[in-house]
């Protein structure tokens, strides 16, 4: 088995196979990570622009696998998604960020912290519960945390995911609609949905120019979510220019590695103390 051989060392003798081999691995590992340990998060900063300082972040999921290293949340989240260990990931990050926001609140230091959700999450009949009993346990008031959701996995199945938004909002955690403009998107979604932000998917902000076809739909994105009432986030920001663009249309809310690129808890902070180019 070459995920038992030591020190990285693989075997790589027929490509197709290793990677199958490897996705069998991984499945086999991710629950056994949530478990006894190899997952940590990152918090990438989220800029407010009205405010012109940082009091927002994502978490977002690492995994330092024994053999494999450092194996990207865009291979195993989905993995985890068709496997059924998605929902034991979830419940390992939300656990972290509150202990993570026990610290800060501790420390004195404000922050809003958004996390991802899935479908399958979505459907689980006891998440509204598991969050509230976890929110008393570390003393976290609720609006200090923000679940992050893609139109797609509501569309899964929309009258229960539905339910389960309307319940988390009386928690008092806040919703945020993630990757908007890919997918399902569509108005009658959005107004169905108790959200209270709205992310504008980073394919259509990393490349902006204010000539190109994108700038019309960000732009009407941007006024729409407004009259809508909520806040909107731009992701993928990676220029000064696009930056400026953003301010310019009235964006409320920048995230992307022109101001930072997801970091460990203690880098993050240190981040916080210098808060470069905003
Ligand atoms: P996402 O939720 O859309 O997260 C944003 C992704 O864009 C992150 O990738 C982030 O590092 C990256 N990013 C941020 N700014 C920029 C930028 O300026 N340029 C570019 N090129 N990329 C940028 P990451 O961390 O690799 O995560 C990928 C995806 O994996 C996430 O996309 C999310 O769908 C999923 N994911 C990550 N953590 C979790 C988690 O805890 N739970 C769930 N369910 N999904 C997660
Ligand atoms: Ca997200
Ligand atoms: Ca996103
Ligand atoms: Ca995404």
């Amino acid at each position: 088995d070459a995920a038992q051989l030591p020190d990285g060392l693989q075997l790589y003798q027929h490509g197709r196979d290793d990677a199958h081999q490897r996705q069998i691995t991984l499945i086999r590992d991710l629950r056994r990570a949530a478990q006894v340990g190899g997952l940590f998060l990152h918090f990438q900063p989220k800029v407010d622009l009205a405010q012109g300082r940082v009091y927002q972040a994502e978490a977002l999921l690492r995994w330092n696998h024994p053999v494999y290293g450092i194996v990207s949340p865009g291979e195993f989240i989905p993995l985890a998604e068709r496997t059924g260990s998605i929902q034991l990931l979830t419940a390992w990050v939300i656990e972290a960020v509150l202990r993570q926001l026990h610290s800060w609140n501790g420390r004195g230091l404000y922050m809003e912290v958004s996390l991802n959700i899935s479908a399958e999450d979505l459907a689980s009949l006891t998440l509204e519960q598991r969050v509230g009993d976890l929110l008393q346990r570390y003393l976290i008031p609720a609006d200090q945390l923000v679940f992050e959701i893609t139109e797609s996995a509501v569309m899964r199945d929309p009258d229960r995911a539905l339910a389960m938004l309307h319940r988390l909002r009386s928690l008092g955690i806040r919703l945020s609609v993630d990757d908007f403009g890919t997918g399902y998107s569509s108005l009658a979604q959005l107004r169905r949905m108790p959200v209270q932000e709205l992310k504008i998917d980073q394919s259509f902000i990393r490349e902006l120019d204010d000539t190109c076809g994108d700038a019309v739909i960000v732009r009407s994105t941007i006024d729409m979510s407004h009259a809508l009432g909520l806040k909107v986030v731009a992701e993928g920001v990676e220029h000064g220019e696009t930056r400026d663009l953003l301010r310019a249309w009235g964006c409320d809310t920048l995230q992307g590695y022109f101001f930072s690129r997801p970091l460990p808890a203690d880098a993050f902070e240190a981040w916080l103390k210098q808060q470069p180019h905003l």
